[in-house]
């Protein structure tokens, strides 16, 4: 769609302009909700029809992977190879729900009366999506949303929006006109999208701040929403784990998409007598980290992918180590163009200081000294979050004994989030979220149920 304003997108590794994106008029979403609300009516009818396309879909992001790989590393700066993977990955989502089977019509007769229970869909869905994951998180929303019938109209994070464009000329190949839509535009759009009076349900991940906002907006119209929000995820190490034994491993549950993803370990628990062995250990595997454009082969972590976030960073680094933080490796910025910062391991914090409180949703672990197994858990579940989690131990079952003890949507068990998979439900505890995705529980999230009762024949 053409528009009189665009913005610019910015490459995070150069700070060069990678392309001016469409800035969507308060007019032109009106005209694109009410196409998605036209489309639904057809669009709801055939599920196996709905099915066929959720496979073509997949098929589709797998053979423009490359190309949108490459616009998904100008825009967002993770390594080539991880923004081809996720779209790869993201085809998984597609083919999951086009093969999922579901619950959707129960029939029964009972003392002369016809009982009938479907699942409908709710019509116009808006996918309002951040930057960390510009594809797969459209997946999560589409591919299930579009399975129960609904249409779709994805909001890129003003960030990211060249991948998601991109996705959405794939799809207009593949869908009818209208069921499958991308807004891209600066803020307010993302607040005129989810408040339009046509979209049915809101399904958005990005910060909890921005989540109360969109929960307090839809509360008036009462639509329904599923929140995934910030993660302050610990992982706990218990005593009986040699430092070296899971650095690396620990390193990279930290560090993944340069620790901007939200369910990656944002503090991490260690037995306070081997605090020093432990940062030692995974400063260690953080100084052989290949930081660099993402573009460029060999690169391994990326920038971060946008200025306010590279200077948050910066800014809880300073701070932490202004009130005593000692940085066993990284703690500043990196010299030259681009959002680059160390890959940066601190000591000396605990609970209570920011940096351990607090979603920093970057390159920096701080690890924190814990006086047993009972004292790390009540540590790992104080505070609003509860997105994920994870325990370390030679022992499986006492680590599982304290994994389930978790008020985290996921806890993993020597490994962090590596356990994300289409057919798991995902979601949060308190202030990270409302509602899960994936899985049957994601499909029923777009539903209604229905109950039909009559004169049996
Ligand atoms: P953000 O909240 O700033 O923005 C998210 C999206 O919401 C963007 O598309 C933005 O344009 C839009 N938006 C902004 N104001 C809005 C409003 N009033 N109404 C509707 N939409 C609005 O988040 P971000 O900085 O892009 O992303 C980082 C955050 O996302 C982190 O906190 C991270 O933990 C979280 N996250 C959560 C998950 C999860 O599944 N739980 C996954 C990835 C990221």
């Amino acid at each position: 769609m053409e528009t009189a304003d665009t913005f610019e997108v910015f490459n995070p590794a150069t700070d060069e302009l990678v392309a001016q994106a469409p800035a969507c008029s308060p007019e032109q979403l009106d005209r694109m909700v009410r196409g998605a609300d036209e489309a639904f009516t057809s669009w709801r009818r055939d599920e196996s029809a709905r099915r066929e396309l959720l496979r073509k879909a997949a098929d589709a992001l797998e053979s423009h992977a490359e190309r949108l790989g490459a616009i998904m590393t100008a825009e967002q700066g993770k390594p080539l190879p991880d923004s081809v993977g996720e779209v790869t990955r993201t085809a998984g989502w597609f083919r999951y729900y086009a093969d999922l089977e579901v619950d959707s019509v129960q029939q029964r007769t009972v003392d002369g009366v016809f009982l009938e229970v479907t699942r409908q869909p709710l019509g116009v869905v808006a996918g309002i999506v951040p930057w960390n994951m510009p594809v797969l998180l459209i997946g999560w929303k589409a591919a299930p949303a579009l399975l129960a019938g609904n249409t779709i109209i994805i909001k890129p994070s003003p960030f990211t929006p060249l991948t998601a464009l991109a996705v959405g000329e794939i799809f207009a190949e593949v869908f009818p006109p209208n069921v499958f839509s991308v807004a891209s535009g600066p803020d307010p759009l993302g607040s005129q999208l989810s408040a339009h009076p046509l979209v049915r349900k809101v399904s958005f991940t990005g910060s909890i701040e921005t989540g109360k906002r969109v929960a307090a907006s839809a509360s008036e119209d009462l639509k329904r929403i599923t929140l995934e929000l910030g993660g302050n995820d610990a992982a706990i190490v218990l005593d009986d784990v040699e430092p070296e034994r899971f650095a690396s491993d620990l390193f990279w549950a930290a560090f993944k998409n340069n620790g901007q993803l939200c369910s990656l370990i944002k503090r991490l628990y260690v037995p306070r007598a081997r605090v020093q062995d432990f940062a030692e250990a995974i400063a260690t595997v953080a100084r052989t980290a290949r930081v660099g454009d993402g573009a460029l082969e060999g690169t391994q972590i990326g920038p971060l992918a946008t200025r306010p976030q590279w200077e948050k960073i910066k800014e809880f680094a300073d701070t932490a180590i202004a009130q005593g933080a000692v940085a066993v490796t990284g703690g500043k910025p990196m010299e030259g163009p681009g959002n680059f910062f160390e890959p940066t391991v601190l000591i000396n914090v605990t609970d209570g200081d920011r940096i351990v409180d607090e979603e920093q949703f970057g390159p920096i672990m701080p690890i924190i000294g814990h006086d047993g197994d009972e004292d790390a858990l009540r540590r790992a579940n104080a505070g609003n979050y509860g997105l994920g989690g994870s325990v370390w131990s030679e022992d499986i079952d006492r680590a599982l004994d304290l994994a389930r003890r978790f008020e985290a949507g996921q806890t993993a068990v020597n490994h962090h989030s590596r356990g994300i998979r289409p057919d798991m439900p995902f979601g949060g505890f308190k202030w990270s979220g409302i509602g899960v995705e994936n899985g049957a529980w994601g499909y029923e999230a777009y539903t209604q149920l229905h109950a039909v009762n009559a004169p049996a024949k």
